[in-house]
């Protein structure tokens, strides 16, 4: 059992697949080649902005939105303490301090009221310039962007959303990606919507914003790569990793509606010995995972031990709270206690989940899961 099943995704959807990689290998197109401007267009009326611009990876397109905002030495960024290390890291790496905010216990998505205080407090202490908000959308659930955004106007803070496992989600009508000021998101194989290999690309409705950021994914050029205007990256996505999303995407929505049904059956397998994932009301989860939370780090690692005995996968994002990362020690500038997500590191674990998965594994894991608590409380 795999828990995120890439084989057979590509066994069902091989020769499409194959066609269009043997199609660049004929062109030889191979930077910035026909299929990532078609990919670029499809991806931006997928989310419904005006654009999208692809680069290396997720990180690269993080980091490139904050370098269009010009944010550097003396700015806070507040960015949420429960997430994967580069939506801090690209902080640290344009030399700005990540200010960590806690989580909603439910959503495990940036709590408004945890980030207005940190707001109010760095802005009282007035070592920093508050600049930006990175909201996560955290195991494929949108953050709740009609609270952020009103923050964010209040304080005249950018708004960039990390999408990076938020692909495919949806608040209403509205798809993830198209919240922020500017969005990003990742291709990483495992993500949503992943391609084979890295890759990454921001959206964002603004045309300013849109031209530097084509400036500055190809060292910075003006007229040409030859004509330097700024300091820029060497951030493409390769046209071969542009023709595999290209074909992905046609049968994206289908995977991601396999996923709701793959969600549906573990919360009612599981939602009366576990604590089940709450996906709010108007919105749409992209299932990048599906975690679930026990009642001690006791509970939860006794339960991933038991599960990996029966040959069940599962993964614990994320052991441990930003702020507590060794990388951050040495600038750690921390306003608000983050204790829900110190106690959720503790407590979280996600279980395989992807469109693929039948009901017979379903019903493996959801028995094993139950059988293993059942021993753990003594029954
Ligand atoms: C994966 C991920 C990234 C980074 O994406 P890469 O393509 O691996 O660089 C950033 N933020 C979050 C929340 C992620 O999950």
């Amino acid at each position: 059992m795999e828990f995120r099943d890439l084989k057979m995704q590509y066994a069902q959807h091989k020769k499409e697949i194959d066609q269009a990689i043997q199609k660049v290998l004929n062109g030889t197109d191979f930077i910035m080649g026909s299929a990532v401007k078609s990919l670029e267009q499809k991806l931006a009326e997928y989310v419904g902005v005006k654009h999208c611009i692809t680069c290396a990876n997720g990180t690269d397109a993080l980091q490139l939105a904050l370098m269009v905002w010009n944010i550097g030495m003396g700015d806070a960024v507040f960015v949420p303490d429960f997430t994967f290390f580069s939506t801090a890291e690209v902080v640290s790496l344009c030399g700005a301090t990540p200010i960590f905010v806690d989580i909603d216990p439910e959503t495990f998505n940036i709590d408004a009221a945890s980030l207005e205080n940190a707001i109010v407090k760095v802005q009282e202490e007035g070592r920093l310039n508050i600049r930006a908000i990175i909201a996560v959308d955290l195991f494929g659930q949108p953050a709740d962007f009609s609270e952020i955004r009103k923050i964010a106007e209040k304080y005249q803070l950018y708004l960039l959303e990390d999408g990076a496992q938020g692909f495919g989600g949806k608040i209403g009508d509205d798809m993830a990606c198209s919240f922020g000021d500017i969005a990003t998101t990742s291709f990483f194989p495992a993500k949503p919507l992943g391609c084979y290999g890295d890759g990454g690309a921001l959206f964002t409705d603004n045309d300013t914003y849109a031209d530097v950021l084509r400036s500055l994914r190809v060292h910075g050029k003006g007229a040409d790569k030859y004509d330097n205007i700024r300091i820029g990256m060497n951030s493409r996505l390769d046209t071969l990793q542009a023709a595999v999303l290209g074909q992905k995407l046609q049968f994206f929505e289908d995977e991601i509606e396999r996923c709701q049904v793959v969600a549906r059956h573990y919360d009612t397998a599981l939602n009366d010995v576990v604590k089940t994932p709450v996906v709010l009301q108007k919105m749409r989860s992209g299932w990048a995972q599906y975690t679930i939370c026990l009642k001690s780090n006791e509970e939860r690692n006794f339960l991933q031990r038991e599960l990996a005995a029966e040959g069940i996968p599962t993964a614990v994002y994320y052991k441990c709270p930003l702020h507590l990362q060794k990388a951050f020690e040495m600038q750690l500038y921390k306003v608000v206690s983050c204790e829900n997500t110190e106690r959720i590191s503790k407590t979280c674990l996600s279980l395989p989940m992807h469109a693929y998965l039948g009901a017979e594994d379903m019903d493996r894991i959801c028995n094993a899961v139950r059988g293993a608590l059942g021993r753990y409380n003594g029954e």
